[in-house]
């Protein structure tokens, strides 16, 4: 199996190598076999790709909004038409089975396009009435962008950070992580396909000492960064130093409630999407599911008895519901958590296995009988591993649910609507479903609170964090100076 991009960076309309940089291998998680190997950027690679944008922004920013939107809708419609070939690079990057990607990767990314095409002629400034003068506002691109992204939804964080930065006139140099390098090149050559100047969407590979090459560029006006929390302080330091503007998309361990008053199939629909989607590999997911005690032992029962039919195997495979966690490390991280789980005495009521000698597969796990001491309800584990813990009132689960340095997702299943919304009023986190969980169309804010991030992507939120505001006062009158 071969997924050999023309060369590891593309960079000002060009694709771009340098050997002397760092070898960074693709390994297909489902067989271990190396899909394509890339080299990391060299400074001077670096330097180029913050050139091309740097060169390239200011005409796209002078371009009528409604024009740059239009780009960015070809790009869409591209990347729909090629959405079979790209889920099977995603597939074969990270291991997700076919099914996810044919629905959730490429396609997220191809909504986002088309959102912010059709929001950037919709964006104004205010005018503001001063008595004889008056003010007025205009919105402003902050020039070169740069986005950093996580392994586990590759093509759907290009686009999520590339969409708003080129719709509101940016430029942007994208570092994908080194553990999924290919698709982020695969949309780089789309844009250019769709009319996309050359210099506004470049890649470079590397790790985190190219993405804080990038970061600290004084040609850097903004960093996006979809990581953990342990990157997310650094790359946060550095921006800092820098007074850059930053969106901080990080992790989680988030609560999914389930009151005795819970429709408790669609509760466990839930709690299944929210953790084993993705082989549990998605930030938002609901990894503390807190369960009334009243209905625990019913809803570890359903749950035990679903999880036993999820198709974990070939990703390839279309019927595959589950394939591999995404590297040998990440196996190594998840078993070791599900150690850790048994030895702190939490009720292991099904998977916590690898499955086979081949590939990363890791069965679906559940975790009954968890304390919110234990290491397995406090950590991210970004696995197939759900938590289930018991609670009595309302009050104590919303207290539990909040004793986390977390706040990125929150999620409540009930038939009382009123005590839904009481309930997400008072829970700390930047995303919560009521009766559902883990859907983010792009037309909501996503984002998390305390330690899981600052900022928003998606939706009108967005705009906030790829533009800035210019004040204009106008004098009408005399200067009114006292000397
Ligand atoms: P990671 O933090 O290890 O790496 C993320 C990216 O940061 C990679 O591209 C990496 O190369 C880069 N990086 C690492 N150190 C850096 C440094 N010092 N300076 C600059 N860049 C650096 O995360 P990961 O393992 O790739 O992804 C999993 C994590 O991402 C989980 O914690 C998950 O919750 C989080 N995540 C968050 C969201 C969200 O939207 N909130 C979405 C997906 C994933």
């Amino acid at each position: 199996m071969r997924a050999q991009p023309r060369a590891s960076h593309f960079i000002g309309g060009e694709w771009i190598e340098d050997t002397d940089g760092a070898v960074i291998e693709s390994v297909y998680p489902a067989t271990g076999e190396v899909i394509a190997r890339l080299h990391a950027a060299t400074p001077a690679v670096i330097d180029r790709a913050l050139a091309a944008a740097s060169a390239a922004q200011k005409d796209w920013a002078a371009r009528p909004p409604v024009e740059r939107g239009r780009i960015l809708r070809r790009a869409a419609e591209l990347i729909r038409a090629r959405n079979r070939a790209l889920s099977v690079l995603e597939t074969l990057d990270t291991g997700k089975p076919l099914q996810e990607t044919l629905v959730a990767d490429a396609a997220s990314g191809a909504n986002a396009l088309e959102y912010f095409a059709g929001f950037a002629p919709t964006v104004t400034g205010q005018t503001i009435p001063l008595g004889r003068d008056m003010a007025y506002t205009l919105r402003e691109s902050l020039g070169v962008c740069v986005g950093i992204g996580a392994w586990n939804y590759p093509i759907q964080i290009a686009c999520w950070k590339a969409a708003p930065a080129l719709a509101f006139g940016n430029a942007m140099v994208f570092k994908p992580s080194e553990v999924t390098p290919l698709s982020a090149l695969a949309l780089a050559e789309i844009f250019a396909e769709a009319g996309l100047p050359s210099g506004l969407f470049n890649v470079v590979q590397g790790d985190g000492a190219c993405g804080a090459a990038l970061i600290r560029d004084p040609r850097v006006a903004k960093v996006s960064l979809t990581g953990s929390v342990p990157t997310g302080r650094k790359v946060y330091a550095m921006a800092g130093e820098g007074i850059k503007a930053v969106t901080m998309e990080l992790g989680g361990k988030s609560p999914l409630i389930v009151f005795e008053d819970a429709d408790l199939d669609n509760a466990v629909g839930a709690a299944m999407l929210g953790n084993f989607y993705s082989s549990g590999q998605i930030c938002s997911n609901g990894t503390r599911v807190f369960v009334h005690r009243d209905v625990r032992e019913a809803f570890l029962e359903r749950l035990a008895v679903r999880t036993a039919r999820i198709v974990l195997g070939d990703p390839l495979d279309e019927a595959t519901q589950m394939g591999p966690l995404v590297s040998e490390a990440q196996m190594a991280r998840v078993l070791g958590y599900v150690a850790q789980g048994q030895a702190e005495g939490a009720r292991l009521v099904c998977g916590g296995t690898r499955r086979g000698e081949t590939g990363c597969f890791v069965t679906p796990t559940v975790f009954a009988d968890v304390r919110d001491d234990m290491v397995i309800a406090r950590e991210e584990i970004f696995g197939p591993v759900m938590a289930v813990l018991d609670f009595g009132t309302e009050d104590e689960v919303i207290a539990r649910a909040n004793a986390t340095e977390y706040g990125l997702a929150a999620g409540v299943f009930t038939g009382d609507l009123a005590r839904a919304h009481r309930v997400v009023a008072a829970l700390e986190a930047g995303t919560c479903w009521i009766n559902a969980y883990n859907l983010t169309p792009v037309e909501m804010p996503f984002g998390g609170v305390k330690a899981s991030g600052v900022g928003r992507e998606n939706g009108h939120a967005a705009l906030e964090h790829y533009t800035r505001v210019k004040s204009v006062y106008l004098g009408l009158g005399d200067v009114d100076a006292p000397f």
